[in-house]
């Protein structure tokens, strides 16, 4: 079944959409069917789960990390992760960089974005975010790579409330690429679009999905 899901995911992705196959909360097995058909990036949201996955599976696997990030879990992560998509603080980004240096690594992350309607949802505000990068201390950390934005639309069934939050991202990610990035090949992600948005996603410019439940039920 999750073979057949996701390849029927992939039909439908655009070229040059990375998708990320959501694994939070399914067993080790369920992660290897959609490895035995080629899946290599799997996104997990919790420190401890993610490291028995990554400890029991395939070393080639790409994980890249979804969820709420404590600065005090860095360290356990920093050794293998290939991306941290939900930086939503300097504080964060400086750890990053730091148990980045101590491993001897380059971090990718993205910045989380709060776009959404209810305050549950985490992320930088724009102009927190704006902010952040304008004040330049990123520049000197020589152990991370920010490689773009990342933003989970409002939890709700109009549409129109998700395009909207999606056209927002894509904007905010042309705004900064143009004035922090622009001589930066590297930084070229914007992750959102997850099972029940991933498609009118596409259409407002994401290029990095993040599916769970339509490939592992
Ligand atoms: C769980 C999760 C997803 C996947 O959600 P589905 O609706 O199962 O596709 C994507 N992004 C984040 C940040 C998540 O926590």
């Amino acid at each position: 079944m999750i073979s057949n899901n996701l390849q029927e995911v992939r039909h439908t992705l655009d070229n040059g959409v990375c998708l990320v196959a959501v694994s939070k909360y399914h067993p080790v097995e369920a992660v290897q069917e959609a490895y035995a058909v080629g899946q290599r990036i799997f996104g997990e949201s919790r420190e401890q789960e993610l490291r028995i996955k990554h400890e029991s599976l395939p070393k080639d696997i790409q994980w890249h990390f979804i969820g709420h990030l404590q600065t005090n879990k860095v360290k356990y992560i920093a050794p293998y992760i290939a991306m941290i998509e939900t930086v939503d603080s300097l504080k964060l980004m400086k750890e990053i960089d730091r148990q980045g240096a101590k491993c001897g690594r380059v971090i990718d992350i993205l910045l989380e974005l709060h776009l959404a309607q209810e305050d549950t949802k985490s992320g930088m505000t724009p102009s927190d975010c704006l902010a952040l990068l304008d004040g330049g201390e990123w520049r000197e950390m020589r152990n991370i790579r920010i490689r773009g934005i990342m933003m989970m639309a409002s939890n709700t069934d109009d549409t129109e409330e998700i395009r909207r939050e999606f056209l927002l991202a894509r904007d905010f990610f042309n705004a900064v690429k143009a004035k922090h990035f622009a001589n930066d090949t590297a930084f070229d992600t914007k992750s959102y679009g997850m099972s029940h948005d991933y498609l009118l996603a596409q259409q407002c410019g994401s290029n990095h999905v993040r599916v769970g439940s339509r490939i592992f039920g």
